[in-house]
């Protein structure tokens, strides 16, 4: 069996949107079934959203294995108050 074969599969895959190719370093592209995603924080009294990086550990291939359904993008979001929301209330 050829080396290059898993790669190639992969490729397939990362170009289908199935996976998503995540740099790891400038040289080696490592590829993963989880979406290394964001959580959007997005305060509700200045509408500030702020990145809170995560890795979300759902396999992709065994969704799309079970309900047939192919993810491509995922997103999340949580609601609450950001620190300057949160300093001003305290001060008030
Ligand atoms: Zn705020």
């Amino acid at each position: 069996m050829s080396l290059s074969t898993p790669y190639a599969t992969l490729n397939e895959f990362s170009r289908r949107g199935i996976i998503k190719t995540l740099q790891f370093d400038k040289t080696e592209d490592r590829y993963e079934g989880n979406l290394e995603e964001h959580i959007n924080l997005i305060c509700e009294r200045c509408r500030k959203i702020l990145d809170y990086r995560v890795l979300i550990m759902v396999d992709q291939r065994k969704v799309a294995k079970k309900t047939g359904f192919s993810v491509t993008d995922t997103s999340l979001e949580y609601y609450g108050l950001c620190r300057e929301c949160r300093e001003e209330k305290e001060n008030i």
